[in-house]
């Protein structure tokens, strides 16, 4: 595997960067609330740190986890810089100094991001929407995924795989060959044909 596409629900740093690790790209676009950039505080790569609009430094100070288990990064302006600053009552109105706190897997992030709005990212998005998204829409709406009845992940996972034999064994019936077709519609039109000729030879017949 090279590539893997898949929608915004799998978008997490630690996805992206296990995807990084095995060397796959991932076309997965990113959360809609991020930003890949802080407007007014630019991000100094070199000293993993941001700088403010009034050129202050906010180093990083440590990691720290979300309530479910996402891994953090803090900055901190420092508060002699933000006590004097005149800035303060609308950079950080209620803090001793400002802070800035990023995902852990901004890098990733980044890199998602950039991919997302390139040519092929683009291209991707459309192969998406007009394969996978359709399908799990069926799924969900008339196989009765809308929740799935059993415990744990290979129950889950069998379930998914009937449904999968059952959406594809549905395909397959509907499927008409496009040659099939053709042929299909000529044998009927030779038929029609036939039948006016000897409709007309008939009627003819019958007027003598
Ligand atoms: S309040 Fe602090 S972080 Fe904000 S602009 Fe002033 S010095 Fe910079």
């Amino acid at each position: 595997m090279q590539d893997l596409l898949a929608d915004a629900g799998y978008s997490n740093g630690s996805n992206y960067y296990m995807l990084e690790q095995q060397g796959i790209t991932g076309w997965i676009p990113v959360f809609g609330k991020y930003k890949p950039k802080i407007e007014g505080f630019p991000y100094d790569r070199e000293n993993d740190r941001y700088l403010c609009p009034m050129g202050k430094p906010l180093p990083f100070m440590g990691f720290d986890h979300t309530m479910d288990g996402r891994l953090l990064k803090n900055y901190w302006a420092g508060p002699s810089d933000c006590r004097q600053c005149p800035n303060k009552p609308t950079c950080a109105p209620r803090t001793r100094c400002r802070k800035i706190t990023r995902t852990a897997y901004d890098g990733q992030y980044q890199r998602a991001h950039a991919r997302q709005n390139s040519r092929r990212g683009k291209q991707m998005k459309k192969l998406c929407q007009s394969t996978v998204e359709p399908v799990f829409g069926s799924l969900v709406q008339h196989y009765g995924l809308r929740k799935i009845n059993v415990l744990g992940k290979s129950g889950a996972h069998k379930v998914m795989l009937m449904a999968a034999a059952a959406f594809n064994l549905r395909k397959y019936m509907k499927f008409k060959p496009t040659k099939a077709v053709s042929m299909a519609t000529a044998l009927e039109k030779e038929r029609q044909q036939d039948f006016r000729g000897s409709f007309l030879i008939s009627s003819l017949l019958f007027l003598n």
